[in-house]
């Protein structure tokens, strides 16, 4: 409750200035916030789209740069097909064919050598001039597939290591059927790992990127950045394999390598001719980091804007919180000063003895009085008051006590039920008067016989009166009058009140005489 009441302080929530101020730069702060979120999420997807466009791109030009790898390699090898007889490799003349093929295997890069081999296995001739003594492959892969496989058509292994150079190569083969379609021996073409590694060399990709060339069979035939140890890794289990391959032939995707646990963007591209596929994957941890090197000074620039608004507000808000508070302050004297203007108002109008109106409003009202009466034509009537034999009560009982006398009488006086316009005053001494405005003689005679009659039955003591009773009693005399301004109307009301109070003590004080005009 505390906590919330001084964050509403601090926050200048209790105005409405300060209410609008501190929505509106909270609004203000939201924006900021919401806005640069998305432009940077936005930057952010854009800096993804366009990876996963770089790495499809890449896949398709290697896909197509494979194609072309492997079909120069298929028309060198159907080139020395057709250069046989076509029953085989009867009746070739070896020595001859060595030349030929090493003239063939000079013209393209990516070869590393070229070879012919008989039905059992055994190499007949080779771009390489001279065939090795133990030169029988029958064991090879290649062979075994061809001797089975009856059909015309090229085939590409998994990654051997040549038993000429100790290489690591891709066997490309092809068979060599006789006339009647028999098996008649194979011819080979390895293709060098180096030549892709050495080709994938020239693109500027990142340590972690990975370009990958692999057997549709999940078999890898050469991975950048990886050594000759991913030769025939079995990457099945890649959900390039379980997932993308199976649906499309090529496309994008991002997953974390099994390999190395590096997630990458993923682009692919299946070969049309040859059952290879290639795979471009950019290091998305190093992505995010080179996005973030370069989104950084606008984090920086949108942070210092919404650090400069929250410091403006903070500055509006003090100022706020200041005018607030010498608002409150004024108001607070404002109201003090009223007060204060109240009471003295009221004690230069009332009397400081009885709290009745005092000499100075009996006169301002009696003037309003007589001027209401001479439009009205309707009577005013002015009773006076006089405490019977005070001078002796004072002699007696001393001033302090004649003051407490006075004082009750005046309340005696005020309980008297008047009208609500009619205004009792002390007129001086121990004198008392009321102003009746509306009010004839008759009226005000009894009104003073009241107040005589009240004073009388509060018996207040006063042993020195030389009454009935010694009690204190007071005399009162009433004169009314209908105003004319062209007399002195006040003057004439308090002498006609005077002279029958006048009358009233003569007659014997304690009671209350009316005087007639
Ligand atoms: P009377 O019945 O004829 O009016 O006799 P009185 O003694 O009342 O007449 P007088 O006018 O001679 O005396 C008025 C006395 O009232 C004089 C004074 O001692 C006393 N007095 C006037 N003002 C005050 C006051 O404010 N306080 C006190 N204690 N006495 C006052
Ligand atoms: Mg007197
Ligand atoms: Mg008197």
């Amino acid at each position: 409750m505390k906590f919330k009441k001084q964050v509403a302080r601090a926050l200048a929530l209790d105005s409405s200035l300060g209410r609008s101020i501190t929505f509106f730069m909270a609004g203000l702060l939201i924006a900021g916030v919401a806005t640069s979120t998305w432009t940077l999420s936005r930057s952010w997807e854009r800096a993804v789209a366009d990876t996963e466009r770089d790495a499809i791109n890449l896949s398709v030009s290697q896909a197509r740069q494979a194609e072309d790898t492997f079909l120069q390699a298929e028309l060198v090898l159907r080139d020395i097909r057709r250069s046989l007889p076509a029953d085989g490799l009867l009746g070739v003349d070896v020595k001859q064919f060595d030349g030929y093929l090493t003239e063939l295997k000079a013209r393209l890069p990516q070869l590393h050598g070229l070879m012919v081999y008989d039905t059992q296995g055994d190499m007949r001739a080779t771009s390489f001039g001279k065939v090795p003594l133990m030169s029988n492959n029958s064991d090879r892969e290649y062979f075994v597939y061809h001797r089975r496989n009856g059909h015309g058509s090229i085939h590409i292994g998994h990654v051997i290591r040549s038993r000429s150079t100790g290489d690591l190569v891709i066997p490309v083969s092809l068979r060599i059927s006789d006339s009647s379609g028999g098996f008649a021996g194979v011819l080979l073409a390895t293709v060098k790992i180096d030549y892709f590694r050495h080709f994938y060399g020239y693109f500027e990709l990142q340590n972690r990127d990975l370009l990958a060339l692999i057997n549709t069979d999940g078999t890898a035939l050469y991975v950048r950045p990886y050594g000759d140890e991913m030769a025939n890794r079995n990457l099945s289990a890649s959900p390039l394999f379980t997932r993308e391959l199976a649906r499309k032939d090529r496309g994008n995707g991002t997953w974390v390598s099994a390999l190395d646990h590096v997630e990458r963007i993923y682009g692919f591209a299946r070969l049309e001719r040859y059952p290879l596929v290639v795979a471009a994957g950019y290091d998305k941890p190093a992505l995010w980091n080179s996005w973030l090197n370069d989104s950084l000074p606008d984090l920086v620039l949108n942070a210092m804007l919404l650090l400069g608004t929250l410091l403006m507000g903070s500055i509006i808000f003090r100022q706020v919180r200041l005018n607030v508070r010498n608002q409150t302050e004024l108001a607070v004297l404002r109201d003090e000063l009223t007060s204060i203007n109240h009471t003295l108002q009221l004690m230069a109008l009332a009397d400081g003895l009885t709290g009745l109106a005092n000499r100075r409003q009996f006169d301002l009202f009696l003037a309003k009085s007589l001027k209401a009466s001479a439009v009205t034509q309707k009577p005013v009537a002015l009773i006076m008051i006089d405490i019977d034999e005070f001078k002796r009560y004072n002699d007696f009982y001393g001033h302090v006590a004649g003051d407490n006398c006075l004082r009750m009488v005046g309340e005696i006086i005020q309980k008297l039920k008047l009208c609500h316009n009619d205004l009792i005053a002390r007129y001086g001494g121990e004198e008392f008067a009321i102003i009746l405005p509306d009010t004839g003689p008759e009226a005000a005679l009894f009104v003073a016989r009241q107040a005589v009659t009240a004073v009388r039955s509060a018996q207040i003591p006063h042993i020195k009166s030389s009454g009935r009773y010694p009690i204190v009693t007071i005399s009162a005399g009433c004169y009314s009058l209908i105003a004319d301004p062209d007399f002195d109307d006040a003057l004439r009301l308090k002498e006609g009140a005077d002279k029958a109070l006048y009358q009233a003590k003569v007659q014997g004080r304690d009671r209350a005489i009316a005087a007639t005009a």
